[in-house]
């Protein structure tokens, strides 16, 4: 891995440079380029734009992950449930669905609570003519997301999993889970070799190898990347399984590459943004920090120029 994405993950943990960037006055307006804002209402005024104005379609995380605390596990569900009753009433459900990370509800006290929570989540989706997507997180918790996912599907056979591509296991749960709704993306946690590959281009090689396989699947495959090459590829990959531009989606994150979202959608590929919200900005920051060195740049020149 990049030795500049290594140093910054770790600092993701490192409780200090949290306190730092989190109380720099800059740290609102980089942030403000990632995250939607800190209240349900910003995360609909987001959602409102992009699937009103830019005919986008959305997925919303509730920020907050790794708790170990009950009142913040169940506080995070109650957030779920206020944002899906209110993209009811608003009509957004048919575009607008969920993305929850089972660290967030509870994971870490138990895969029973957090099951319970993300069948809360479910049932309310349900309700409110949506689905849900389980984040994947790093790959100590994989088997038990996975567990978990496969009990929600029992009642709910819509829910959507995450497979990362690093992961030197994922192409067998491609051949596993590729008759079901699947996002695939590259991964986005620091991870050992001995799980992982480490050379990006084996990452890419690995994205295209699954991406086969969900494509040959009867599932519904969503392509979380921004990466041209892979974009392309996946295009092109869909065409020769005969895929129409319904059966399968294109994914990309809140504030990345924009253009090339408003692009796809109007090629008439289905293309989704995820949308973060809430006040537990830090970690998904750090991760999107991560992913380019241009983006470090960016948040140090904003901390200097002010
Ligand atoms: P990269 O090789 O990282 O990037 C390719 C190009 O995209 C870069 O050259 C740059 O032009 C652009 N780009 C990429 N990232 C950024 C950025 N942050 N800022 C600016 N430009 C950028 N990971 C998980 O581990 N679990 C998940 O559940 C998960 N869900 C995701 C959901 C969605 C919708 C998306 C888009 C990503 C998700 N990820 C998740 C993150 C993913 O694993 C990668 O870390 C992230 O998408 C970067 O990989 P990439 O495929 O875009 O390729």
């Amino acid at each position: 891995m990049n030795p500049l994405r290594t140093l910054v993950l770790a600092a993701a943990g490192n409780d200090a440079v949290r306190r730092v960037v989190a109380s720099a006055p800059v740290s609102r307006d980089v942030v403000r380029r990632f995250v939607a804002g800190e209240t349900t209402a910003d995360a609909i005024d987001a959602t409102s734009r992009l699937v009103g104005q830019d005919g986008l379609r959305v997925t919303l995380d509730h920020l907050g992950e790794g708790t170990a605390d009950r009142g913040t596990a169940e506080r995070t569900v109650r957030a779920y449930l206020e944002l899906l009753d209110q993209l009811h009433d608003l009509g957004l459900a048919a575009d607008a669905e969920v993305s929850v990370k089972l660290s967030a509800v509870g994971l870490a006290l138990g895969e029973t609570l957090a099951l319970d929570n993300a069948s809360r989540i479910c049932a309310a989706a349900e309700q409110a003519g949506t689905t849900v997507t389980v984040d994947m997180e790093d790959h100590t918790t994989t088997d038990a997301t996975l567990r978990v996912l496969a009990e929600l599907r029992r009642h709910w056979p819509w829910a959507g999993a995450v497979l990362q591509a690093c992961l030197r296991r994922t192409l067998d749960d491609c051949r596993e889970l590729a008759g079901t709704r699947v996002r695939l993306c590259k991964g986005a946690y620091a991870e050992p070799a001995s799980v992982a590959y480490v050379d990006p281009h084996q990452v890419d090689l690995n994205y295209v190898r699954c991406a086969n396989v969900l494509l040959a699947g009867s599932g519904y495959p969503m392509f979380a990347t921004h990466d041209p090459r892979l974009v392309e590829i996946v295009g092109e990959r869909a065409r020769w399984h005969g895929k129409s531009v319904e059966d399968f989606e294109f994914q990309m994150l809140y504030g990345v590459r924009p253009g090339e979202q408003l692009h796809l959608a109007a090629e008439g590929h289905v293309v989704r943004v995820y949308v973060p919200f809430g006040e537990q900005w830090y970690g998904y920051l750090v991760r999107r920090l991560a992913e380019r060195p241009a983006n470090v740049a960016f948040f140090l020149r904003s901390l200097v120029s002010r």
